[in-house]
């Protein structure tokens, strides 16, 4: 039953074969036994409350689609009744007086949720090693990271500890873990999932979406996670639309633009031979391969790292001891309280990315820090229009690696900050355009160590083009079986 994809799951609740509380009993146990660390807040009888009303609505004939089943939640999505911690000792203890709109989202539609996912500390990282609460483990090989920032939802799905998963992507967060762990994940359109009770860390970039094993079920997800909330001020308000309508079409006449920025010396052969190999596949089901340039591609490391730790640090001032977080025991005055509370509190990555996002925007420096990285930033979206926009477009999607290397060991880069930075090359233009982006599994990396180590295949479309992206990872899903692998 843990193999089965969300549709089949569904299918089977609808059928009465599984109860929605034997479904949660199945996953509850599972989680149990894994020592992942994958999970932060598990609570069985909230959970069993959650799928005895599901199985009411089952009964009924009053579910949807996801009703009955089960998924679990990054820890940035605050919710009411589980604690809430960002990853963070600042919110050790924290417990939301209300649901994030996401989490609402899916209360609506009867999922069932199974806890809470580690996460990198407000999802600050690239290898959920910032975690206060400790890494996650790559199922595929435990002595890997899983990714980050959402590694504890890739890591959850691709261990078959829950079927889908919520995470969310700043610069990478959903598709890297994704590509790391072999599962599916799409960060949609910049403004399609409500931010609102999602813990922001940059707010012009942070956006949610969902990690599962399939694109299928990822559209699922989507239908149910976007819409226009008037709680978030750059929700956009657009019809509902269906995400699965187009997972049929024909790859026919496709135009995959291949960005050659993509594909420089920074890429591991054994990473490039799996995404090659798709791109092949691509080709078999009649879509053509296009050569195009990103040229701005490099420049999207510095430019994200200021801008993100720029909003970064003023997103993060409310957790001063008194309005949010933690508060040190003993101190002197008010001033000496804030100081030792948010040295307690924050890690050394989220206290890094506060002096840097303090310094560019400081005085003097902003002109020359911030300032310059919001121009290149919309360089960097103008490269992607070219490609991808108007009449004389050169491609209908791109396609290419999602990370540059498969998983690195534990402890490989956790002294380098900068290492951790560059692995992010990939990812960053596409958030800092706004633009959908997915990744889906698409083979391994060679040597293996104490287990195999997957690619992923990033699959980047227009705005509002994630049902086709979908499509194009549906007919891949269709033609191959990577995505059904699973880890020993
Ligand atoms: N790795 C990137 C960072 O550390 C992206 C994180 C994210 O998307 N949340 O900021």
């Amino acid at each position: 039953m843990h193999k089965l994809t969300l549709k089949e799951l569904s299918a089977q609740l609808q059928a009465r074969k599984i109860s929605a509380t034997e479904l949660a009993t199945l996953f509850l146990d599972r989680i149990a036994a894994s020592d992942l660390n994958a999970f932060l807040h598990v609570d069985r009888d909230l959970t069993l409350a959650q799928a005895k009303a599901a199985d009411v609505r089952l009964a009924g004939n009053d579910a949807g689609a996801l009703t009955g089943v089960p998924i679990a939640h990054k820890d940035i999505f605050v919710t009411r009744d589980w604690r809430t911690t960002a990853g963070s000792r600042m919110l050790q203890n924290y417990v939301s007086p209300f649901d994030a709109a996401v989490v609402e989202q899916f209360n609506a539609a009867g999922t069932v949720t199974l806890g809470k996912l580690n996460c990198d500390e407000f999802a600050m990282g690239s290898s959920n090693e910032n975690s206060f609460y400790g890494a996650v483990r790559n199922p595929w090989d435990k002595t890997a990271i899983p990714g980050g920032s959402s590694g504890g939802s890739a890591a959850a799905v691709a261990a078959r500890l829950a079927p889908a998963a919520t995470a969310t992507d700043t610069g990478g967060s959903i598709r890297q873990p994704a590509s790391l762990c072999g599962v599916t994940g799409i960060k949609p359109t910049y403004g399609s999932v409500s931010r609102y009770g999602m813990i922001a860390f940059a707010s012009s970039l942070d956006q949610g979406g969902p990690i599962a094993k399939t694109a299928e079920d990822c559209g699922l997800l989507l239908n149910a996670m976007t819409g226009f909330d008037e709680r978030d001020s750059t929700s956009l308000q657009r019809p509902k639309e269906d995400f699965t309508r187009s997972l049929n079409q024909s790859l026919q006449g496709l135009r995959i633009g291949v960005p050659k920025e993509f594909f420089g010396a920074g890429l591991a052969a054994d990473v490039e031979a799996a995404v090659r190999g798709a791109l092949a596949e691509f080709e078999k089901l009649g879509a053509t391969l296009v050569d195009i340039s990103l040229p701005k591609t490099e420049l999207s490391i510095p430019v994200y790292y200021v801008i993100a730790p720029a909003e970064a640090s003023s997103n993060l001032s409310r957790f001063d001891g008194v309005r949010y977080g933690h508060r040190a025991a003993d101190y002197k005055d008010l001033a000496d309280m804030y100081k030792k509370s948010r040295a307690e509190g924050f890690g050394d990555e989220v206290k890094r990315r506060i002096l840097v996002g303090s310094y560019v925007l400081s005085h003097g420096y902003y002109d020359a820090y911030y300032l310059q990285a919001q121009k290149i930033r919309r360089l960097i979206a103008e490269d992607f229009q070219r490609a991808l926009a108007g009449a004389d477009r050169l491609c209908d999607v791109i396609m290419g690696p999602v990370s540059p290397t498969v998983a690195w060991d534990l402890g490989d880069k956790t002294d380098d900050p900068v290492a951790n930075y560059l692995a992010d090359i990939f990812t960053l233009s596409t958030s800092l355009a706004g633009l959908p982006g997915m990744s889906i599994p698409c083979g391994f990396g060679q040597g293996e160590k104490n287990g195999k180590r997957p690619v992923g295949l990033q699959i980047i479309g227009n705005y509002f083009d994630e049902a086709r992206l979908l499509n194009v990872a549906h007919q891949f899903q269709q033609a191959t079986d990577w995505h059904l692998r699973e880890p020993a």
